[in-house]
């Protein structure tokens, strides 16, 4: 590997410094080879976390000349290589100070942590320490090609991805959800209630389901009788259930689809086809570009 840290100098957003290091890696394997990358950057050491209760850590100092990075051992490996990415993030953001005692501590909350406050700086380095995560490990260049491999949004290609990438399919779930050209959102189900959703907002109309509720008896989830670790087809559903319908507005068509998991967790995905303005359908004369931004200005209306 050729990068350093002197490379890094002038980044400071997680996008720009992933940017950089793409810039001087650009033959970098998939699955990222991320303890390498550690090793590459100064950290001396990537190794079992010895505290009860956090996911990951990050031993350094307040120059941050060198650090240590710390995760849970009894994670699965695609947990664990996200926590190095995070950990990493925290190393290479030049704003991320540790704390008095030299130490990064974060939990697993920390790792879906995707929003913050403004006043609240301890989350809004954790959101940007798992932005750096996903951009890494996901390299936007070939993740952009994997994601629009598939006619449409598609569960298993979620499932698929995730292999190829070493990651969870949560992780990939949602930046498959970011990158995803129709509007798409990726839902995480436990013991039949909402855990949590990626919702891209520019593109997804708000959900109208809250975290921690049940998922609506009309859904495909209840719908229809399933199988663990096998996903569903697409199925159209009534969009009602998942989004606010304004009233005199014509509700957009919704489809659905479930990929149940172990111990009660299930993923689905939603993915919709706006209403047609009239009889003429534009979008035939239009590039996937313009497409994106009509409906985009659709959603906006
Ligand atoms: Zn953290």
């Amino acid at each position: 590997m050729a990068v350093s840290r002197m490379d890094l100098a002038d980044a400071a957003s997680p996008d720009r410094i992933v940017m950089e290091i793409f810039k001087h890696e650009p033959n970098l394997p998939i699955p990222v080879p991320i303890e390498s990358l550690c090793r590459q950057l100064d950290i001396s050491a990537v190794q079992p976390l010895q505290t009860a209760g956090y996911e990951g850590g990050l031993i350094t100092d307040r120059d941050k000349c060198d650090g240590i990075i710390l995760f849970n051992a009894n994670s699965p490996e695609t947990r664990k290589r996200f926590t190095i990415a995070h950990e990493l993030g925290h190393f290479l953001i030049p704003s991320h100070v540790p704390s008095a005692d030299g130490q990064f501590l974060c939990s697993q909350q920390d790792m879906f942590r995707l929003s913050a406050g403004e006043r609240d700086k301890r989350h809004r380095m954790e959101v940007e320490a798992n932005r750096f995560a996903s951009r890494l490990l996901l390299p936007a260049k070939q993740f952009r090609i994997d994601v629009a491999a598939s006619k449409d949004p598609d569960i298993q290609q979620v499932a698929a991805l995730a292999r190829r990438y070493n990651v969870s399919k949560e992780a990939l779930g949602r930046a498959y959800a970011e990158f995803r050209e129709e509007p798409t959102a990726i839902l995480i189900t436990k013991d039949g209630k909402l855990l949590r959703s990626y919702v891209p907002p520019t593109k997804f109309p708000f959900l109208s389901v809250r975290n921690g509720s049940p998922i609506p008896r009309q859904s495909l989830l209840w719908r229809r009788r399933h199988e663990v670790g096998i996903a569903s087809d697409l199925d159209e559903a009534d969009a009602g259930v998942w989004i606010d319908i304004e009233r005199g507005k014509r509700a957009p068509t919704l489809y659905e689809q479930v990929l149940p998991q172990k111990q009660g967790f299930a993923m689905i995905l939603l993915t919709i086809d706006p209403p047609a303005d009239d009889d003429h359908d534009p979008d035939g004369d239009r590039t996937a570009k313009e497409r994106l931004q009509h409906r985009q200005a659709q959603w906006r209306r």
